[in-house]
């Protein structure tokens, strides 16, 4: 290989690091976006096949946003920060380890560099200044997994979720809002199809991902969903 090849493979590389960086936050996004679409379409949608006023419907579509932004909140919420508090148990614990136990902590750590492919004497003299510089970052960083740069922020990660379910669920709202009552169902239907499908493929690219295969997964299932809210709608609104 010459050098030129294998600096564009270095920073091939490097690019795809980055995008595994940044599919982190564009998955939560882009999940929340779905999410707000397809609750908010099928209720729109059921609702309207059980002929209900143009006014009700919007009331179950708002009440729905409302609701769904909440709980997107609240389970994000929880969720980062338990995972917060698990994080810093560990770290607790291993700072306790340290001060107990140094060099248990240097051959445990030594042997971690072992198992990754260097040579005993080299994991040795690499676990020992990283010990030196910084222990606790070292065995945060390489026996738990846990990168300091990024600490979780569970207030930050409630407010993405709920932002990003509000502005998937305006869309279909919006289109009920301005639908006459008879086209609802169809309309709302199509448009919410042609959203997901959108943001599927724009999620798809931008991730590197296959765009033909995210536009049929997103678009199956939304059409599942809506499908059977407007069964349920026509049935109870048959009923009633
Ligand atoms: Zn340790």
């Amino acid at each position: 290989m010459t050098d030129d090849q294998s600096r564009k493979n270095y920073l091939r590389a490097r690019k795809e690091q980055h995008r595994t960086g940044r599919i982190g936050w564009l998955r939560a996004a882009v999940l929340g976006a779905n999410d707000g679409i397809v609750s908010t379409a099928s209720l729109v949608v059921g609702v309207a096949a059980a002929d209900a006023t143009h006014a009700n419907i919007m009331i179950a579509g708002v009440a729905g946003l409302v609701a769904g932004a909440m709980s997107m909140a609240a389970g994000e919420y929880v969720s980062v920060s338990s995972q917060a508090d698990t994080e810093k148990a560990d770290l607790d614990l291993e700072r306790k380890e340290l001060e107990a136990d140094g060099e248990s902590e240097l051959l445990e750590l030594t042997g971690i560099y072992v198992e990754r492919g260097l040579d005993e004497p080299l994991a040795r003299q690499v676990a020992e200044q990283l010990t030196r510089h910084d222990a606790l970052a070292a065995h945060a960083r390489d026996e738990l997994g846990i990168s300091e740069k990024m600490p979780p922020r569970p207030g930050q990660a409630a407010l993405a979720s709920a932002s990003a379910f509000t502005a998937g669920a305006a869309l279909p709202l919006l289109a009920a809002f301005l639908t006459p009552i008879a086209m609802i169902a169809v309309v709302v239907s199509v448009l919410s199809l042609g959203f997901l499908a959108l943001l599927g493929s724009v999620s798809a690219y931008v991730g590197g991902a296959p765009i033909a295969k995210a536009v049929a997964r997103v678009s199956f299932w939304g059409a599942l969903a809506m499908t059977a809210t407007a069964g349920i709608g026509k049935l109870f609104g048959v009923v009633a």
